[in-house]
């Protein structure tokens, strides 16, 4: 049987990049997949449409602010009429507002923070209550290795990862009576549109502290988020699963 025949996925972010690579390994292993998207709608429907043809299931996209607490209601509560349960939560929607702390200003903090943190709040209260009752769910919250290492010029997203880690590690300990399980993917540097931001210099200086001497790949990360959200991982929770290419060992 597929790894994840019969679940169904809420995955936000699944428009680009890494969250596009969970939706399609995740239909790919038998889930019935709701993704979000902020902007994107021509991509996310072109990407539903594909996924579904290509695997069989139903895969449905979602414009949703992933930063708004009553969108994000709206959205658990169209998902739940239009696939009848979630038995999978990604919060993968992330973004980046880089700047030295120095000039950083508090529009930058305040975004990457409702984006990144507030966002995994946002829909974790949303899918706990059918999650708990169902007795069984798995929620993946994508941090980053700069969560655990820090990076200058970063330091904003680096909180806001970082504080998803203490999140998830207390979700997991809240819900775990109720073989709710959550974790967390830390991945290092991957190929998307958010390292395309980069300079060349920036990039080659990741490049050559990265032991395995590449960047990752959007689908590396989501192999690893099909793991976790699979009955392969049922006696993992509170875990923080880094996939860089050794950078963090
Ligand atoms: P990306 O290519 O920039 O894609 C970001 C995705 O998030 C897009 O689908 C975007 O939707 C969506 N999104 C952004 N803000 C949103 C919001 N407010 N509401 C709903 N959706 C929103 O980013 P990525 O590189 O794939 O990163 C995905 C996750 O992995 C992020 O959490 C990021 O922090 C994390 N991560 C990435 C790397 C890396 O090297 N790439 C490393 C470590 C961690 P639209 O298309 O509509 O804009």
């Amino acid at each position: 049987m597929a790894l994840l025949q019969d679940k169904v996925a809420l995955i936000t972010g699944g428009s680009r990049g890494i969250g596009a690579s969970i939706v399609s390994r995740f239909a790919q292993a038998g889930a019935q997949v709701a993704f979000t998207y902020h902007s994107s709608k021509e991509k996310a429907d072109a990407l539903a449409q594909a996924v579904s043809a290509e695997h069989g299931v139903t895969v449905k996209a979602y414009q949703s602010d992933a930063a708004s607490f009553s969108a994000a209601e709206e959205l658990a509560k169209q998902v739940l009429e239009d696939f009848g349960t979630i038995d999978v939560l990604v919060n993968n929607a992330g973004i980046t507002r880089d700047n030295l702390i120095l000039r950083m200003n508090e529009e930058q903090w305040d975004q990457v923070m409702d984006n990144n943190l507030k966002s995994v709040f946002n829909l974790t209260k949303q899918v706990v209550r059918p999650m708990m009752k169902s007795r069984a769910g798995s929620i993946i919250n994508v941090s980053s290795i700069v969560g655990i290492t820090g990076n200058a010029g970063q330091s904003n997203y680096a909180a806001s990862k970082a504080g998803i880690i203490g999140f998830s590690k207390s979700i997991a300990k809240e819900l775990g009576s109720r073989n709710v399980r959550c974790n967390v993917i830390a991945p290092g540097f991957i190929a998307t549109d958010m390292t395309d931001e980069l300079d060349e210099k920036t990039r080659d200086a990741y490049l050559s502290n990265i032991p395995l001497r590449r960047f990752g790949e959007g689908t590396e990360i989501a192999d690893a988020c099909v793991f976790l959200a699979s009955d392969m991982s049922s006696y993992i929770s509170g875990q923080v699963l880094s996939v860089c290419g050794a950078l963090n060992c």
